[in-house]
């Protein structure tokens, strides 16, 4: 471990190695903090919707042509349980390739750490970021690696820990559990994937593959009952909660759960330091965004950092810049997915008349439904 470095992420998932990679041609000098001492264990086992604009950012940085299991999403089904209206978002209508992927997220933070090896950029594992201060023109962060503490200085802490961290941030439960678990299905998918909103919550069917990732919301009680099931049991409680869109429901592989919530910081800078990722913002899974927003974070800091001399690297203008720049895309992405969540998670008779209605009318007016579409794939800043 150096004991100065020009810029230092602590974190080095897929936001705060993007990041890194971003970065490897800077004149700066960067090191990467992580907690893992393995890099081949990753952090989640999960499955990622990438937008198309993801996929942009990645073929810049060499990665998309790395990864080997992706399933490219070619038209989104949208529905909802028990209400009238539904709308179908295409990559034709968008004029694109797709509208997403979906990729593994432990295959996506393996590309990023093979291609980091082939940099100048330290990666230093099995070291914990315990603290971070702010001296005059510096950051001292300080980390545990095995029994030793260290202490390191830089000009700017980049903070990509996934919200593991002390920082302050607002904290808003939805009362919900995900479940994850890939399935099969009796009809092939064709690149079509699905967001069914229930009032229990959302479940998404994702194309991964010959089969789908399942990604399905409910209470914290239900999702404890739905993991405890056999898998006959399972499958046939996903039919009665999905519906016949794609016939019967095969096999599924082992389960796994997470507790949903919002949280995020209302200030993601401070001297000499920025969060970015999920340590900025941890968004409820609906649709998809997390992942994609953290890696604009990483791009646009990146940019920044480009821009700068280090001189004013991680002072108070540059830092500014960054945040103001990323709050509409921030700010966006929040209220769409919470809007989306609380809006359609109920069983209130009126509320599910003007979601059929907002429904057909994503369907039946292009410019709303292309809106939509562009929000969704690029952000804010579409
Ligand atoms: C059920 C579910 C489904 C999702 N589906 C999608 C999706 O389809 N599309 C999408 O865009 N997003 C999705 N997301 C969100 C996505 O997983 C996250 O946005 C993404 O993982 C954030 O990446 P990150 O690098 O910021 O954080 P993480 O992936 O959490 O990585 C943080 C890294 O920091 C390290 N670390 C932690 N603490 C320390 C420390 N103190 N010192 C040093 N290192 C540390 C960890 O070891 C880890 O490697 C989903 C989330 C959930 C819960």
């Amino acid at each position: 471990m150096q004991s100065h470095s020009d810029i230092i992420i602590v974190g080095g998932g897929p936001v705060g190695a993007t990041l890194a990679l971003a970065l490897a041609d800077t004149p700066f000098s960067v090191q990467v903090l992580e907690a893992r001492t393995d890099l081949s264990r990753a952090t989640h086992k999960r499955t990622l919707a990438l937008s198309y604009n993801s996929r942009l950012i990645l073929e810049r940085l060499g990665i998309w042509d790395q990864l080997q299991a992706v399933t490219a999403i070619t038209d989104i089904h949208i529905s909802q349980r028990g209400g009238l209206g539904m709308s179908q978002l295409t990559a034709a209508e968008e004029s694109l390739p797709a509208l997403g992927y979906v990729v593994d997220y432990a295959e996506l933070d393996a590309a990023l750490h093979d291609a980091l090896r082939q940099t100048a950029t330290q990666v230093v594992t099995g070291t914990r970021v315990t603290d971070i201060q702010t001296n005059t023109g510096y950051a001292q962060v300080q980390a545990t690696r095995g029994n030793d503490t260290h202490h390191v200085t830089t000009r700017l802490a980049v903070v990509a820990d996934g919200g593991a961290g002390q920082a302050q941030r607002v904290t808003q439960e939805y009362d919900q559990h995900a479940l994850l678990a890939t399935v099969t299905t009796e009809l092939a998918h064709n690149g079509r994937a699905f967001e069914r909103f229930t009032p229990e919550g959302p479940v998404a069917l994702l194309p991964s593959g010959t089969g789908f990732a399942l990604v399905w919301t409910g209470t914290p009680e239900r999702v404890a009952a739905l993991l405890a099931l056999n898998d006959d049991d399972f499958l046939h409680a996903l039919h009665q909660h999905f519906g016949d869109r794609v016939g019967q429901f095969l096999t599924v592989s082992a389960r796994s759960s997470f507790p949903l919530v919002l949280r995020y910081a209302k200030n993601t800078v401070a001297p000499h330091q920025v969060l970015i990722g999920n340590a900025a913002q941890t968004l409820h899974p609906v649709a998809g965004q997390g992942f994609n927003l953290g890696l604009r974070d990483a791009w646009e800091l990146a940019q920044i950092v480009r821009d700068s001399t280090k001189h004013n690297l991680g002072d108070a203008r540059m830092l500014q810049q960054f945040q103001s720049q990323r709050r509409s895309d921030t700010g966006s992405s929040i209220f769409f997915t919470d809007m989306l969540v609380r809006l359609f998670s109920n069983n209130q008779p009126v509320l599910k008349h003007a979601r059929s209605l907002g429904l057909m009318a994503l369907q039946y007016l292009p410019p709303a439904k292309h809106f939509v579409a562009r929000r969704m794939i690029f952000g804010a800043r579409a």
